[in-house]
């Protein structure tokens, strides 16, 4: 898969990194009891410490440290059993501290992998470079008032954890399906919603180009992008923006940008700041974060089966491609869904059904899995109806289209509708005997040797009894016919 952008002067290659913001899954902030719900009332959620007020001392939340670590884990990353929190100060309306508690030279997890799995059905690592814990920010609100500019602090102090990847993706796509999978694992793990219309998981991204081979150039970081397909576009927009600089002899500098969804392009806010801006020292409030194996494993054995490893279980037991695995273990409710339908039947028939029909259908209803008019148990009895021979291939999908309507049994649909299949021979050689009476001509032609209009002929007779012609019987039945 290379993504390449050509320039008057030869090839350029996109490096990207991302940093996602993801909110820990806590009833309460990092170092505060205050709640953290989402959609509350503003400024009803704020501790002493949320607002920053002077000599409050913060208390690490146990459950967000459990969380980290859990992330971690699910990351394939080493978990350090000792970390530090450290102030990075800057002023800002909606940090009432005027810093920043998060981590830097030592952060609670550090590397780690995480797989894509691309459309095409192939799959490329990515290094996680580490994951830190940190306290979110207020919220400024500039649109409550003509002149003045509100700020919420129920967001204050919130638990977030920073995901940093390594700079190892070079395509928009890979970009995508690291954000994609990223988010799949942590619902997976329940340690975040991934919910980026909300803002419970925001993106950095940060792009820059080189020629082929060559070591990396600066980058730029674009902050706060809040979908997936914006994060991609941002990614095209700013790489192309960097050939343009390069091409015409100018230089890149670091800095950071915004993205414009609705024009499409990135806009510089301000030069990037460097670390040592923000006179990072470590928090003299809070004591050096330590825990111990038994902390850790008792995280591990908690673990729910993760995606890569259920979709590795699903090609191996269901006989299932790479890409049908994929689809089906995006999330974990369609994986169970599947597995039902699949339970004590063929899994490649139950993948198909699951995967293009259900889902299809889900699609244009715009709903998820779990709120499927069709349950798994029903989708598994459509299915046996088509073993058993009560519905042929074609009837099954009107019957399921059926029951996406109204959500009766399909049992009950056959049988009120009478869309059962025809194997009583008798009826299906009348309709055959019909067809040809009208059709001697093309009959001949067969006999000549034309045996491809033979399908002309079963689709005929399929139309002559309304699709409900067992369509093997019809095909067998002509042949006879016909050919003797
Ligand atoms: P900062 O906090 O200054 O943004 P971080 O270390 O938190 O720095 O994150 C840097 C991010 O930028 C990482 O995701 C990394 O992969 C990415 N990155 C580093 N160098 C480059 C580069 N030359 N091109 C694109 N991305 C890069
Ligand atoms: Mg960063």
């Amino acid at each position: 898969m290379s993504y390449v952008i050509q320039g008057e002067t030869g090839d350029w290659e996109v490096v990207i990194g991302l940093e996602v913001h993801a909110q820990v899954i806590s009833n309460a902030k990092l170092f505060s009891g205050a709640a953290t719900a989402f959609g509350a009332e503003a400024n009803t959620q704020v501790s002493f410490i949320d607002a920053g007020f002077p000599g409050m001392l913060p208390v690490i939340n146990a459950m967000a440290v459990e969380q980290a670590v859990r992330t971690g884990l699910g990351l394939k990353a080493r978990i350090n059993k000792r970390s530090v929190f450290a102030r990075k100060n800057y002023f800002y309306a909606d940090l009432p501290q005027g810093y920043q508690i998060s981590q830097y030279e030592l952060p609670i997890v550090g590397l780690g992998t995480l797989i894509l799995d691309m459309p095409d059905g192939s799959t490329r690592e990515v290094g996680i470079e580490r994951l830190h814990l940190e306290q979110d920010a207020g919220k400024s609100m500039h649109d409550q008032h003509p002149s003045k500019t509100f700020v919420d602090l129920n967001r204050s102090g919130v638990a977030l954890m920073e995901i940093v990847s390594k700079p190892d993706m070079r395509t928009p796509e890979e970009a995508g399906a690291y954000l994609r999978k990223l988010r799949a694992i942590l619902r997976y793990l329940g340690t975040c919603d991934g919910n980026m219309e909300e803002g419970s998981m925001r993106c950095d991204v940060n792009v820059s180009v080189r020629r082929p081979g060559e070591g990396f150039r600066t980058r730029c970081e674009i902050k706060n992008v809040n979908s997936v397909r914006f994060v991609m576009q941002a990614i095209e927009y700013e790489a192309k923006r960097h050939v343009e600089v390069y091409e015409n002899g100018g230089k890149i500098e670091q800095e950071t940008r915004l993205f414009d969804p609705g024009k499409g392009e990135t806009r510089s806010l301000r030069n990037k700041e460097n670390a040592h801006d923000y006179r990072y020292f470590p928090d003299p409030d809070l004591l050096p974060l330590e825990f111990d194996d038994a902390f850790v494993e008792k995280i591990r054995a908690s673990l729910p089966e993760l995606p890569d490893e259920k979709k590795q279980r699903f090609i191996a037991d269901y006989g299932l491609s790479p890409y049908d695995a994929t689809v089906l273990v995006f999330e974990k409710e369609s994986a169970d869904y599947f597995e039902k339908v699949a339970k004590g039947r063929d899994g490649k028939t139950a993948a198909n059904w699951v995967t293009t029909n259900l889902f299809g259908a889900l699609n244009k209803l715009g709903k998820g899995v779990t709120e499927s008019p069709v349950s798994a148990e029903q989708l598994g009895a459509l299915i046996d109806l088509i073993n058993d021979g009560t519905l042929s291939g074609r009837l099954a999908k009107d019957v399921f289209e059926i029951m996406i309507e109204t959500g009766d049994d399909p049992a009950k649909i056959v049988e009120e509708r009478g869309m059962k299949q025809v194997t009583d021979t008798g009826a299906i050689e009348k309709a055959i005997d019909e067809v040809m009476a009208a059709n001697m001509d093309k009959v001949e032609d067969i006999r000549a040797g034309k045996d491809k209009l033979l399908g002309w002929f079963t689709g005929q007779v399929m139309k002559a009894t309304q699709g409900k012609a067992n369509p093997q019987a019809v095909n067998d039945l002509l042949k006879k016919k016909i050919l003797g």
